[in-house]
């Protein structure tokens, strides 16, 4: 039976454990911490927050959702609701483009303009517009001489999806290829019930079930090559033997391990490259504050609200409340504490304005203040780490994660590494 030593046990190296347990290999995994990564859940006075992921777009055409069925995981979805998402506009709400109904009665654009953006949903749902790697979407529209209020209304859906404040400096053919699955779903937005936790533990649960082994608390330090495969090292000094490993931690974090060279000079430009950062802040309120909305995204200054608590009110103690807004951040400006400062600011007028008596009802507070959404972002001159050194099937390094090949964003991209690296390893 083939061993695979899998390092890292967030979304992606639980994905594969699971996956490659399954298919019947003796599985090893290590994290430096607990387990889920930037997908864990944290309890504060009754209240859940989640670190990291918190949305899935899409999970009728998921990679998430064949592989929740493949591995039969105990799963249950609370979906979105288009019709409570709304946007700031002109100095009220206005009903979110989320969906047909809400590109209807939206005032965010015009009537010739949302014929326009209907036709460019077409013609990307068909396959029939399909970008240019050499042009940025910004660069596209101008070129497509698409008019200003769809040009904005394509870029503010990208800020959502790509959780950035500058989508213009998307690739047009990435831009597209995700809408174009994108459009055609019927489940734009969902939520795992109980967060993220419930499905680390269900596939922590397959793994054991199939008889691998879970390190927590095991930080690999080295990796060398052995006679028939590589050799991990903790930083305890404990060794383990492997025929494969599968890579499941950022670039940034493999470069300080002792690598084999070939592994060291392939990862190195990745571990370059900017990240996806957002700022986060999560409050815990009591009583609950009604709203005819579960979502408000404040365009000028590009950060949204969402009530998790009215999708999943286990989050929250009994009548509590949990809101989370996310502030998309460019890069170049997060260093200045004052842009940060600034960011919260916008966030308490934002919560002023829509859930009036927040501050009183205030029971507890997060703030992250440069959380890292996706280690490697898609921009022009950036590219994704390939899953493979070289050759798939033979290959025995493989690399899942956020910040790899794949289909989708975010945590998609954990997942869909996660199982094309299962599937040429089959
Ligand atoms: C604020 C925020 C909001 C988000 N919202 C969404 C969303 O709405 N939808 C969505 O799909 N995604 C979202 N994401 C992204 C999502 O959380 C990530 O894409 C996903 O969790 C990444 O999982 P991963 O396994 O690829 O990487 P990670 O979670 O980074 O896993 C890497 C693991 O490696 C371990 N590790 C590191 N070094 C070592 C070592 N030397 N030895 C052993 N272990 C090691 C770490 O402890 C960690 O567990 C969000 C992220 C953030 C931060």
């Amino acid at each position: 039976m083939e061993t695979v030593g899998i390092i890292g046990g967030g979304l992606a190296g639980l994905s594969a454990a699971a996956l490659l347990a399954q298919q019947g290999k003796r599985v090893q995994l290590y994290d430096t911490g607990l387990l889920g990564g930037r997908a864990t859940s944290q309890v504060i006075k009754g209240f859940t927050f989640n670190y990291g992921a918190h949305a899935v777009y899409a999970r009728d055409q998921s990679i998430l959702r064949t592989i929740i069925k493949q591995l039969k995981l105990d799963i249950t979805w609370l979906d979105f609701s288009s019709a409570k998402a709304k946007y700031e506009f002109a100095g009220h709400l206005t009903a979110a483009p989320a969906n047909a109904i809400g590109l209807l009665k939206t005032e965010v654009i015009g009537g010739t303009d949302k014929l326009r953006f209907t036709w460019e949903v077409v013609k990307t749902v068909l396959h029939l517009e399909q970008g240019d790697p050499a042009l940025s979407i910004g660069q596209w529209l101008v070129q497509e001489k698409v008019e200003a209020d769809v040009s904005r209304l394509m870029l503010d859906l990208a800020s959502s999806n790509f959780f950035t404040a500058e989508p213009e400096n998307i690739p047009s053919d990435v831009y597209f290829n995700y809408y174009k699955k994108l459009f055609r779903t019927r489940k734009p937005v969902s939520y795992i019930a109980g967060g993220w936790q419930v499905l680390i533990n269900e596939l922590e649960r397959v793994v054991t079930l199939h008889g691998g082994t879970i390190h927590r608390k095991t930080k690999i330090t080295a990796i060398e090559e052995s006679d028939t495969g590589y050799r991990l090292r903790d930083r305890k000094k404990t060794e383990w033997t492997v025929d494969r490993i599968v890579l499941a931690i950022p670039p940034r974090e493999m470069r300080k391990l002792a690598l084999p060279t070939p592994i060291q000079l392939f990862i190195e430009p990745y571990a370059q490259y900017e990240p996806v950062e957002v700022l986060v802040y999560d409050v815990g309120v009591h009583p609950y504050i009604k709203t005819p909305f579960s979502y408000v995204y404040d365009r000028t200054h590009q950060l949204f609200v969402t009530d998790l608590s009215h999708y999943d009110p286990s989050i929250a103690p009994k009548n509590g409340q949990v809101l989370q807004v996310v502030a998309y951040l460019v890069h170049d400006r997060v260093g200045h504490p004052d842009y940060l400062s600034e960011k919260v600011k916008h966030i308490h007028r934002l919560l002023d304005q829509h859930y009036a008596g927040w501050r009183e009802q205030l029971v507890t507070e997060r703030t992250m203040k440069r959380a890292i959404v996706q280690e490697i972002k898609w921009k022009m001159g950036q590219a994704a780490l390939p899953c493979f050194l070289r050759e798939e099937r033979e290959e025995k390094v493989a690399f899942v994660g956020d910040w790899c090949e794949g289909e989708g964003q975010l945590s998609e991209l954990s997942f869909s590494s996660a199982y094309s690296v299962a599937e040429a390893w089959q």
